[in-house]
C-alpha cells in the first residue's frame, strides 16, 4: 500500500533559521531586533528598499552560514517516527537557487528521513508579493495529507486546498491567529507525534 504524504517546511521547522537572519542582521547592519521582530518579509523588518533587502540577502548567503543551520532537537526522531507510516516530503518556499544546498544540509541531518524536496516556487520569483503567497498548489499537486508549517498563511493554503495542517511552534509571528477547521497547532515536536498519535 501506498504510504500517505506528510509534506513538512523547512524553516524554523527543522531548523532555526529566523534566529540566524536575525543575528546576522543585528551583528552586519546594527539592528538591535530580538525574536520577536522577525518578518519573513525582510524588506519591512529590516526597513529597506526591496533592492537592498535582496542585495543583503546575498550578502548573508555568500557568508556561507546558511549552510551551517541549527537543527531543531526533537525533529529528526519524531520524522525518523514518522517516515515509518508517510512519505515525508519537504515543501519550502526558499528560492530554487538554494534546493542544491537545502539538500546537501537535509542530506546531513536528516539523513534518510525525506523522500524528496520541493521549491514552491515564492521567493526569488520576482513578484513583489513573494512573501503573501502560499503552498497551497504545491501541497495539492502532491496529494499531500497533512502539512506541518510555523506559517500560518500556508496552513491556511493548506486548508484551502482540503489538506489537513499543523501550526508548527510558539513563535512571536504565529502566536496570536486564528486557525482555520482543519488547522491544529503543535508548540513543538513532542506534540507534533501526539497528533499524529491520536489520528492513527
Ligand atoms: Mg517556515
Amino acid at each position: 500500500m501506498n504510504k500517505q504524504i506528510l509534506s513538512v517546511d523547512i524553516d524554523d521547522v527543522l531548523s532555526h533559521s529566523a534566529k540566524q537572519i536575525m543575528a546576522y542582521g543585528n551583528e552586519n547592519w546594527g539592528h538591535t531586533h530580538s525574536i520577536e521582530d522577525f518578518n519573513e518579509d525582510l524588506a519591512s523588518m529590516w526597513q529597506v528598499e526591496p533592492d537592498e533587502a535582496e542585495r543583503r540577502w546575498l550578502e548573508y548567503i555568500d557568508s556561507g552560514i546558511f549552510s551551517r543551520l541549527e537543527v531543531i532537537v526533537e525533529a529528526r526522531e519524531a520524522l525518523e517516527r514518522l517516515s515509518q507510516t508517510y512519505q515525508i516530503i519537504a515543501v519550502t518556499s526558499r528560492r530554487d537557487s538554494l534546493l542544491p544546498l537545502t539538500g546537501e544540509w537535509i542530506a546531513s541531518n536528516y539523513p534518510g528521513i525525506f523522500h524528496q524536496i520541493i521549491g514552491a516556487g515564492i521567493y526569488g520569483n520576482g513578484r513583489p508579493d513573494a512573501h503573501m503567497l502560499t503552498k497551497a498548489d504545491v501541497l495539492k499537486s502532491i496529494g499531500s495529507t497533512h502539512h506541518i508549517d510555523d506559517q500560518i498563511k500556508h496552513c491556511a493554503g493548506a486548508y484551502s486546498v482540503g489538506v489537513p495542517a499543523i501550526l508548527f511552534g510558539d513563535y512571536p509571528w504565529n502566536r496570536d491567529v486564528d486557525l482555520p477547521e482543519t488547522v491544529t497547532r503543535c508548540k513543538d515536536w513532542p506534540a507534533v507525534l501526539e497528533y499524529f498519535d491520536g489520528i492513527v
